[in-house]
């Protein structure tokens, strides 16, 4: 018995992008594996409702869609698998990864689906809020409708930041935007946007000490001007965060091309290729604009027909 694992496909991570690859893959007759990686179901799993992907016009909990993916992808007979990639070495023909059970695999095609993680503040309150799904959020396009005519305060000062901001305030009565320094750190445009729109008020050099609540829910947040010293407090019912998202691509940077914040570069734009033959991205590892469950979903799909004709080059 050898003491590696072949096969034709290795999906590595399980969010929307990872499940669609898995069910065309399987589809084609690839035989996908997939490694769901350290938070199965990916992102959406924390988030409460999804009420913006095609097909639900009833909406769905983020975690009751990803066990319906998984279910599509396993109707198909993805072996699916708890576990997680720890080590890739893509300097040969055929691809090499090491399971964090010691598994040792040899890939002819790998799609990355790793995904991205938002960044946190770290307070205690506001995890506990982001856990319970009491009013922390860091996707304002998921979850902004949830507060239509309520009062909201966003956290950062970037595009992303500035993009929520705007979006929050067509929905909120007010919206307002924690900046930690005296300046933007967003594109000139997005900054005029913010500044021009009449309900969002920005705090300039304020800081959060604290999201306070009710132990159910967000009532408010307590900040902290650091240049003065001065504690307020705001009251809002959602507190979003936005202060920029890590693509969780660490284990490919020796041989995969990211760009400075560690984003997978396409090699081909309009496909789903990297700079190493056979090895294709898909969804949030590889963009920091649309971060949607659906274009990941997309990605996805785009990287299971690249790899098959990948496989179909080569004879198999
Ligand atoms: P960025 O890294 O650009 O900005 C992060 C922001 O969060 C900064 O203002 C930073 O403050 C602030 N921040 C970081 N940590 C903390 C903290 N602990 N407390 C308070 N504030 C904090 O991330 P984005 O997600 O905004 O953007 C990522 C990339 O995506 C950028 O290149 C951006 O241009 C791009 N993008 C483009 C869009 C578009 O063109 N439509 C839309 C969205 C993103 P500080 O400035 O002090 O460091």
């Amino acid at each position: 018995m050898s003491d590696f694992e072949m096969m034709d496909c290795l999906i590595i991570g399980s969010g929307p992008a990872g499940y669609t690859a898995a069910i065309y893959a399987a589809r084609a007759d690839m035989k996908p594996v997939m490694y769901q990686g350290l938070q199965p179901g990916g992102q959406l799993t924390t988030t409460n409702e999804v009420e913006n992907f095609p097909g639900y016009p009833e909406g769905v909990t983020g975690p009751e869609m990803m066990l319906q993916l998984e279910a599509q992808a396993k109707r198909f007979d993805t072996d699916v698998r708890s576990g997680f990639i720890t080590k890739v070495d893509f300097s040969g023909d055929v691809h090499k990864c090491w399971a964090d059970d010691g598994t040792e695999i040899h890939a002819q095609t790998v799609i990355i689906s790793t995904g991205a993680s938002a960044k946190y503040l770290g307070l205690e309150s506001e995890q506990h809020y982001l856990q319970i799904g009491g009013g922390v959020s860091a996707c304002a396009v998921c979850d902004g409708f949830f507060y239509r005519g309520q009062e909201t305060v966003i956290v950062g000062a970037g595009d992303s930041a500035c993009e929520e901001a705007h979006y929050l305030s067509k929905l909120c009565t007010k919206v307002t935007m924690l900046v930690r320094r005296d300046e933007f750190r967003a594109s000139k445009i997005m900054e005029e946007r913010v500044k021009g729109t009449d309900n969002i008020e920005i705090l300039f050099n304020t800081e959060t000490e604290e999201v306070l609540g009710d132990g159910n829910g967000v009532t408010g947040v307590r900040v902290r001007n650091n240049k003065s010293g001065e504690i307020n407090e705001i009251p809002c019912t959602g507190f979003f965060v936005a202060i920029g998202h890590k693509p969780n691509t660490d284990i490919f940077k020796d041989y995969i091309h990211l760009d400075e914040t560690g984003y997978i570069l396409y090699e081909e734009p309009g496909t789903s290729k990297t700079n190493v033959p056979g090895v294709f991205v898909a969804g949030d590892a590889a963009d920091k604009t649309y971060r949607q469950a659906v274009t990941a979903a997309g990605t996805g799909c785009i990287a299971a027909l690249d790899a098959e004709r990948y496989l179909a080059a080569k004879g198999h």
